[in-house]
Parts: structure tokens; sequence; C-alpha cells
């Protein structure tokens, strides 16, 4: 039986050095479940190491985790990159380090970035800089995260910067994407109206948590029979009768 399901598909923690330190597992979990969540993804930037942990405590909670990562193409183009499980993220992980350039992070300028554990004490901290681009193009990416069983969507593909239109000023067609993320700026989504609505391509909306209290401030309601990627892909393609139902922004449905 298909019922419809909350989702927050971009949600950072600490470790991502521009996102709050008190972006704890557990407080993420807690608060998606206080907004009432039913799906989130866990997106850190070119990282997934605090992703299990989430997983874990999600699994506990009755709230599925899917696991996930934001990276930078060489293109300076954000991706969010969603995985079906934890050996795929895994894999993945492994394979976006090596792609990182090995330039260490100077925590007075762009923040700590700390891995954590169930109960947010700090196990490491990454010293390798998150936030740069991977020596691995839009094409690359997209098609090594297809390898490991994920999909790819661009994040905030109508924003200003680190994005589609912002880098490329256009949407390659021969991506064949499933689904673009929607920037939450309404100013820009307003003039990126006409070219956004007149794409086929599916959109959600996500809140990009940086901070606690954003979790869920944006979110997607799609219509699924279960919590998994699969359905999520099953929506993007409007089969089975699995669909996107609903994108609210800060309270307010947006088309
Ligand atoms: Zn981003
Ligand atoms: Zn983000």
């Amino acid at each position: 039986m298909l019922r419809e399901y909350c989702t927050d598909l971009h949600i950072h923690t600490c470790l991502s050095p521009c996102a709050d330190l008190d972006l704890s597992p557990r407080e993420i979990v807690e608060r998606a479940k206080k907004e009432c969540l039913d799906i989130i993804a866990i997106t850190d930037h070119n990282t997934a190491q605090n992703v299990r942990v989430v997983m874990r405590l999600g699994e506990q909670r009755g709230l599925k985790v899917i696991p996930g990562m934001e990276v930078q193409t060489r293109e300076e183009i954000h991706l969010l990159t969603l995985f079906p499980d934890w050996p795929s993220t895994a894999a993945w992980d492994e394979e976006v380090y090596r792609h990182l350039p090995p330039v260490r992070n100077d925590p007075e300028i762009f923040g700590d970035q700390p891995v954590v554990d169930e109960e947010g004490n700090i196990v490491k901290f990454e010293e390798r800089m998150l936030l740069n681009s991977l020596d691995l193009s839009l094409e690359e990416v997209k098609h090594r995260v297809e390898e490991h069983g994920g999909l790819t969507i661009p994040s905030h593909f109508n924003k200003g910067s680190f994005s589609l239109i912002s880098q490329l000023g256009l949407i390659p067609e021969d991506l064949e994407l499933e689904a673009l993320e929607m920037s939450r700026q309404s100013k820009l989504r307003e003039q990126m109206g006409i070219a956004a609505t007149s794409l086929s391509i599916p959109k959600i909306i996500s809140s990009d948590a940086h901070r606690l209290e954003d979790i869920g401030s944006a979110h997607t309601v799609f219509l699924l029979a279960e919590a998994s990627l699969i359905e999520l892909r099953l929506a993007f393609r409007g089969l089975e009768g699995r669909r996107i139902t609903k994108k609210i922004d800060s309270g307010m449905t947006i088309l």
C-alpha cells in the first residue's frame, strides 16, 4: 500500500566545516523525528565518515537514513550522491578521498571537521580540507555513482553559486538526470521559475541543513510503498503510482 513519506534529503553533520558543531548524529535524528520526517539523507561535503552512526541511530528510532554525500566536482558544482546501503557508500567514500586534493584544513579559517560517535564524542578530526573540488568532472561523478548503485541529484541547481546553472548556465540534456534539487532562495526561484517548470526533470526541495533548526524546514513529500532509495527512484520515474506529492519550504507549499 502506498502512503506519504516526508523527506529531507540534504542534511549536513558537524563534520562539514561550515556546519554547526551541535549537529551530532543523535541531535539530528531527534530533530528529524520531532519534525515528523520519515526519511532523511546525510550529505556532508566530500565525506561519509559520520553517516554510519546516524544510520544506526535512525534504525533504533524508526527513522530511515539514506547514506549519502554532497560532492563538489571539478567544475565547482555541488551534487547530492545517495546510495542504497552502507557498503556502497563506504566504497564511494574511499574513491572520493582519493580524488580530494591533499590540502590541510585550517580550522581557524574554515572550522573543525570532527568525526563523532553515537554519543557525539569526537573520534578524530578529519585533517584534509573537505571544502574543495574533486579532480572528477560532473559526468565522471554521475557515472561512478551509478557504478556503486547510487543516484546523483544536483544540489540547489538554480542557486547563484556551486550549482549547475551558476557554473554551466544550463542543464546538460545528455546527462539524463533523474531529479534536481531546487534552491531555497525564493527570489532566484522566481527568476528561474519559467526555465525550471518547463523542464520535465522532477524537482525536490530540502533544507541543506547546516544548523539543527534547519532540519525539515524545507522538505519533499513522496507517495511510496516503503522508505528506500529504490522507491524514491520509482517516484522520480513516475512508476507504479509512486510520485512526488508536495514540496514545502518554510511552511509554504511551492510548485
Ligand atoms: Zn551545496
Ligand atoms: Zn549542502
